[in-house]
């Protein structure tokens, strides 16, 4: 059996953090994310910093630089980590771009300061292609990436480590594979991740182990709706994304509609109100060589799904702080993106103070809110004519609320249970983490019964 430590993710879907051992004493990182949300409330103070020893730990893998996986790089080091750090090429481009951003929200604006960490991570950054199986510098563990499906440059894991249990048939070595966040099939962009040949052991995120999402079809339908009734109530449509994957998948699907539809739509302003996401959307442009069969046939046919002449993106914050107030006291018709995803800080913040109490706005939801996010208590408190408390604020939800699953950029319980079912050879240990109690408890019903043999666990700190 695989001897891994879990540091984050285990009691919830944030904090991404593994600790898989490669021999007796020596160890990688797999993610090192931040934690947000209710996680991070129980947290001691100043607890951010790295809890663990970071002696033999030899190196640290990224899946993919969603903050819930990489955040606490700066913490790392700090704490005086100078080990390589391993990840796909597309997602070492990106990387330094988000870890500039969290420290700029959460520790600093020092400029000196940033850089210095900045040039420390570029200089451990150590970018490998996808499929293609390297060396661990200074281990005896070699390790591949293999697309994910779910953002730009993301990735699940391979390893293929020297066996920690003596005796067994695998000649010594084990094959250790971390799904990372799996992407769902049909998702604008990026391809569907293809499940690996073999593992004996798995580590599963399970953000979504307990639902089915709607069809896709569904999804750009719902969209379309939603926003054409902001068209007639002149209002505006709010849409809280992460700046990195969901923003790019948004806008695609709304040049989609736009290509297929006229009047209104050929009107309305669509912001992209974050300069993180803005940078984003340029790289993801710029990779199209990673993008899927159908949106290269766009651009085959002359189209530029990230690029319409609708599009506008706010940089600086004065104007952000314009386009609010021109919201707001204009009512007009326009479709707003903006980060955190969860309404936990960002620029989003500022347009639900100024617009969640007009009842022509409207807040749809494109993603996964975790426990103890404004998004939740939005979800859950404005249906019923509640309140969100943002920033001290009691701010009364009078707009209409809504949301849409299927845009979630993680996979579904069908879509983790074929992940497994298409190995060839189905591992005999199967650890469940990144995910709700009941998402965790759902999926590991159904992986148990794919695989009855294997010990399939969730486990805790
Ligand atoms: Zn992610
Ligand atoms: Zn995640």
């Amino acid at each position: 059996m695989a001897n891994i430590k879990h540091h984050g993710a285990v009691s919830g879907v944030t904090g991404s953090c593994h600790q898989l051992f490669c021999d007796e004493h020596r160890s990688v990182l797999v993610d090192c994310g931040m934690f947000q949300g209710a996680e991070a409330s129980h947290l001691e103070q100043g607890s951010l910093a790295i809890g663990f020893s970071l002696d033999h730990i030899e190196a640290l893998v990224v899946t993919h630089c969603h903050i819930d996986h990489v955040g606490r790089i700066p913490y790392l080091l700090a704490a005086g980590f100078d080990k390589p750090i391993y990840s796909t090429q597309a997602t070492a481009q990106l990387l330094p771009l988000v870890i500039e951003d969290a420290i700029k929200v959460d520790i600093t604006r020092d400029h000196d300061l940033i850089e210095k960490v900045l040039s420390r991570l570029r200089s451990l950054l150590r970018p490998f292609p996808y499929d293609e199986w390297f060396d661990l510098e200074s281990l005896d563990t070699r390790c591949c990436f293999r697309m994910a499906g779910h953002i730009l440059g993301s990735a699940y894991v391979e390893f293929d480590i020297p066996e920690q249990e003596k005796g067994s048939t695998n000649h010594g070595r084990e094959r250790v594979v971390f799904s990372g966040d799996l992407g769902a099939p049909y998702s604008p962009l990026l391809a569907e991740p293809a499940a690996p040949e073999q593992a004996d052991c798995l580590v599963i995120g399970s953000t979504y182990g307990d639902k089915l999402h709607e069809g896709r079809k569904n999804r750009l339908l719902a969209l379309k709706q939603i926003v054409e009734r902001c068209f007639s109530n002149a209002g505006t449509v709010l849409i809280p994304a992460f700046s990195i994957g969901r923003t790019q998948e948004l806008l695609y699907e709304i040049e989609d509609i736009i290509h297929h539809s006229n009047d209104d739509w050929q009107q309305v302003d669509v912001i992209v109100d974050s300069p993180l996401a803005a940078e984003f959307t340029e790289h993801y442009r710029s990779l199209k060589t990673l993008w899927d069969q159908e949106a290269r046939q766009k651009v085959m046919e002359g189209r530029h799904p990230l690029a319409f002449e609708q599009l506008l993106t706010v940089d600086n914050h004065t104007d952000h702080l314009r386009v609010v107030s021109h919201l707001k006291q204009s009512g007009r018709p326009a479709i707003v993106i903006a980060a955190s995803g969860m309404c936990a800080g960002g620029r989003i913040v500022n347009y639900l103070k100024a617009l969640l109490d007009d009842p022509r706005t409207d807040l749809l939801f494109v993603g996964y809110q975790a426990e103890g996010t404004p998004g939740r208590d939005i979800q859950e408190y404005g249906p019923k004519g509640g309140y969100v408390e943002l920033e001290g604020e009691k701010i009364t939800i009078a707009a209409g609320v809504h949301s849409i699953s299927g845009y979630s950029a993680h996979a579904d319980q069908k879509d983790l249970v074929d992940f497994v079912k298409g190995m060839k050879r189905k591992p005999k240990e199967i650890r469940i983490v990144h995910g709700d109690d009941l998402a965790k408890r759902a999926l590991q019903v159904k992986l148990q019964g794919l695989v009855p043999e294997a010990k399939v666990w969730i486990p805790k700190h």
